[in-house]
């Protein structure tokens, strides 16, 4: 089972991927984290990807594809993977298409997670992520049981330096430009599933698997 998650910041993919890879038993390839996990260990790669994160910016495809195709050979990856935030433009599209190809292997599933702009600030400027296991929470829609930890692990929950009302805003403006084409790409290659994300956590993990399962 080979999946990307598509949508706006904010809209869920993260918190569905949980859902996703329990059913499909695939890893989790997120970008976001894999840049977030380089910037705290202070590798080369994690001083480049910051500046653009910072301001809400893509980090450039090239630095981007680089380091997906790397992680797509590891082993884990052999029966299928799950990618979270890549592709964000149609090059890294492209780019994923050739790679795969010279693999012999194609995705199966583009679950596109719709949720309207205006709750997206306020999703994204109420996550809180573990700083250990990067688990996410909200303040309001998915609080943690004990305030400020982790139920998985008991580490500190920090707020992203890029959920500001205006990182956010600048991310959702390059979603549009840069992102939102995808969903006709992969329309087009007869992929996509579009998923109603402003549903609660729950509802919306059971439609994907459902939605999943039957296509
Ligand atoms: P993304 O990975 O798409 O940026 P996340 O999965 O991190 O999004 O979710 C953004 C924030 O919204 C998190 O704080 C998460 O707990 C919360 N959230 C996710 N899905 C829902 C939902 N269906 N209803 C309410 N809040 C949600
Ligand atoms: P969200 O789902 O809330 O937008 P992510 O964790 O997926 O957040 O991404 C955070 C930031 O990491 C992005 O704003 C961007 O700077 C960088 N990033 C993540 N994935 C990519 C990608 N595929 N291409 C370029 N930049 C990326
Ligand atoms: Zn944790």
């Amino acid at each position: 089972m080979r999946a990307i998650l598509l949508g706006p910041p904010g809209a869920g993919k993260g918190t569905q991927a949980e859902t996703i890879v329990k059913e499909f038993s695939v890893p989790h390839i997120s970008t976001g984290d894999i840049f977030r996990k380089n910037i705290k260990e202070g590798t080369d790669l994690g001083k480049k990807a910051k500046e653009y994160m910072d301001q809400g910016k893509l980090v450039p495809d090239e630095l981007t594809v680089e380091l997906v195709k790397d992680r797509l050979q590891e082993d884990d990856c052999k029966n299928g993977f799950l990618l979270d935030g890549f592709p964000r433009t149609i090059y890294q599209a492209d780019a994923l298409e050739d790679a795969l190809k010279s693999m012999d292997q194609k995705i199966d599933y583009v679950i596109n997670i719709n949720v309207r702009k205006e709750l997206l600030v306020e999703r994204a400027v109420g996550r809180r992520i573990c700083k250990d296991c990067s688990q996410t929470y909200h303040m309001s829609f998915n609080p943690p049981s004990k305030e400020g930890r982790c139920d998985s692990c008991g580490g500190q929950l920090q707020q992203r330096k890029d959920d500001t009302v205006d990182t956010v805003n600048n991310r959702i403006n390059v979603y549009l430009e840069q992102t939102e084409p995808l969903i006709d790409y992969y329309t087009k290659k007869g992929v996509l599933v579009n998923v109603d994300g402003e549903k609660s956590i729950a509802e919306v993990g059971k439609d994907i698997v459902e939605k999943m399962r039957n296509k």
